[in-house]
């Protein structure tokens, strides 16, 4: 299939050939023609399947089809994302695929003045994307009204439920007209997930596209057994190798974040780091920097890279392993993009080892190891309490290693409403 036989309209059709895109990717064949005839949708897909463009486009087509002015503070078209990023990259995708239609769009979201953002509504727009934080704050002080919501969009909605917004989006969701098409989409399918798409969802189509181990198979994976104390030399050597282009290391807090990104600073590597703590113009700045290349490396937490869209980013290093094993596949996710071949590397200390083993459980590989001088037995031999998350009794490192963000319960899961990530 292609884009010229599914009926879209052709200032689409320009602006998806302007973007290069000759097939549509396998979420876009499988949900358009569906979202064209007005269905609700149910995607289980990741980042990178090309998701945002499947809901994007049939939205400006079905919107273009029946253009009205824009009234203040009432969008017709509302997209709930999780991350200020997050939002800004669905809002520039509505304006790179609609640059030949006319309408208005705006992304509303947290870490800035509301100043600008309420001017832009009460000038009216059609659409509108938003982190629920920030929608509730505005529909709270009287700035906008979904009365008049045709589309409703939940993106990353497992990821929502993660950092505590299940009570926001909930009261979102009790505003908006009983009429409208709702599309829901959610990379990892849960109970939680479940119960909120039978909620929102009126005879939906279900589309679930690249099995989560699949969309791993163009990406290299290698684990580096290493104690704590030798990850940081561990990073810095791996340096030497000549392909290092485009890198995008993880962390666990934003303390080793920091910690890391002044290490490599230290040995005149370009680098920045992102994380919660970070504030909007920062973090902005960064991110266009790691696009155009002027940062070699980007230092992250989960929260602050999530949702990113940066392209040909040769490796990604997991210098921590992620609490949950589903955002190794979110982290990974962002090297080998569209076909693209890529590198993931993760660093596993004892202290990982059960996370390591998690991992491999919900992927389905066994990752293979890499030979290094700093190559610790006992990290990959570990069992029992040693392979077990750290505690504060057993931190150890060069970079000390936070026990747990501030944000984390016992059970690792994180707490509701985690304001600064809003
Ligand atoms: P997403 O999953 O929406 O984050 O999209 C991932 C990347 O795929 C983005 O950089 C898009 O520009 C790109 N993309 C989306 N659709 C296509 C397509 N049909 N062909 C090639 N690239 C695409």
């Amino acid at each position: 299939m292609s884009f010229q036989n599914m009926n879209i309209v052709d200032p689409l059709q320009r602006a998806i050939a302007k973007e290069g895109y000759t097939t549509p990717t396998p979420i876009q064949m499988q949900a358009i023609p569906h979202l064209l005839q007005g269905k609700d949708l149910m995607g289980i897909a990741q980042t990178g399947t090309g998701k945002t463009a499947a809901f994007v486009l049939p939205i400006l087509q079905r919107l273009s089809e029946d253009l009205k002015v824009p009234i203040p503070g009432n969008p017709r078209v509302l997209v709930l994302a999780p991350t200020r990023e997050l939002a800004a990259q669905i809002d520039q995708s509505f304006a790179t695929y609609g640059q030949f239609l006319r309408f208005r769009h705006t992304a509303i979201f947290g870490g800035v003045r509301q100043g600008p953002q309420v001017r832009m509504l009460s000038r009216g727009v059609d659409i509108l994307v938003a982190t629920p934080g920030r929608l509730l704050d505005l529909m709270n002080q009287g700035y906008i009204k979904l009365k008049g919501v045709e589309f409703f969009v939940l993106d990353e909605i497992d990821r929502m439920l993660d950092m505590g917004f299940i009570k926001d989006v909930r009261k979102i969701v009790s505003d908006l007209p009983q009429k409208r098409q709702s599309l829901f989409f959610s990379a990892t399918v849960s109970q939680q997930t479940g119960e909120f798409a039978k909620r929102l969802l009126t005879n939906a189509v279900c589309v679930e596209v690249a099995p989560q181990a699949s969309t791993l198979e163009c990406i290299k994976q290698r684990v580096f057994f290493v104690d704590q104390n030798n990850k940081y030399p561990l990073l810095r050597g791996l340096f030497n190798q000549k392909d290092m282009d485009r890198v995008l290391v993880f962390t666990r807090t934003k303390h080793r974040a920091n910690k890391v990104a002044q290490m490599l600073n230290k040995n005149k590597i370009n680098v920045d780091a992102i994380h919660g703590n970070k504030s909007q113009n920062q973090r902005t700045k960064a991110m266009n920097d790691f696009k155009s290349g002027r940062l070699q490396v980007l230092v992250a937490t989960d929260i602050a890279a999530r949702g990113i869209d940066v392209e040909d980013i040769s490796h990604v290093i997991n210098y921590d392993l992620p609490n949950e094993p589903e955002s190794y596949i979110h982290r990974i996710g962002r090297t080998g993009r569209a076909g693209a071949n890529g590198t993931a590397y993760s660093f596993c200390a004892a202290d990982e080892r059960n996370i390591l083993r998690s991992i491999e459980r919900l992927t389905r590989t066994t990752i293979e190891v890499s030979e290094h001088q700093y190559h610790s037995e006992q990290a990959k031999n570990a069992v029992g309490a040693a392979a077990a998350e750290p505690t504060t009794q057993n931190r150890s490192g060069a970079v000390s290693r936070n026990a747990r963000p501030k944000s984390m319960h016992k059970s690792g899961r994180r707490k509701s409403s985690p304001v600064s990530r809003r």
